[in-house]
């Protein structure tokens, strides 16, 4: 597996810290976010160490649909499909992206305006 000893995301996969976690394949894993902006948020991740969505994507193309199948597969397991639900892949700093291990954040269970600030 590829991972880096400072990385939260890594350490959540490693088990090493602990999470919320609602979902898991072979490839990937989900939990909840700690400080959550709607009544479902979970981050979906793939277990190898990517620092953003470009590199995975670049890397991994098998890899980016198991991710994006996930989050849909959370969504799913959250009742949040009918009503609609956003995957948002903040993708560098000018984005917003604080954690540099690449994450799909599953929001939903609340109306959603687009376009986000
Ligand atoms: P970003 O800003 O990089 O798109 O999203 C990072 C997300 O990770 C934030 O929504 C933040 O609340 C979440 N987060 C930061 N630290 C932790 C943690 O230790 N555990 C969990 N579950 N979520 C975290
Ligand atoms: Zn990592």
């Amino acid at each position: 597996m590829v991972s880096e000893a400072d990385c939260l995301f890594c350490r959540i996969v490693a088990k090493e810290i602990p999470a919320r976690i609602v979902h898991e394949t072979d490839r990937t894993l989900a939990f909840r976010d700690v400080n959550p902006q709607a009544p479902t948020h979970v981050l979906v991740v793939p277990k190898d160490h990517y620092p953003t969505a470009a590199a995975l994507a670049a890397a991994d193309d098998g890899l980016t649909d198991e991710v994006i199948r996930a989050a849909h597969e959370v969504a799913e397991q959250e009742g949040i499909v009918e009503s609609g639900y956003r995957l948002v892949f903040n993708t560098g700093p000018g984005a917003g992206q604080t954690v540099f291990h690449v994450h799909g954040h599953v929001l939903g269970g609340r109306g959603l305006n687009w376009p986000p600030g």
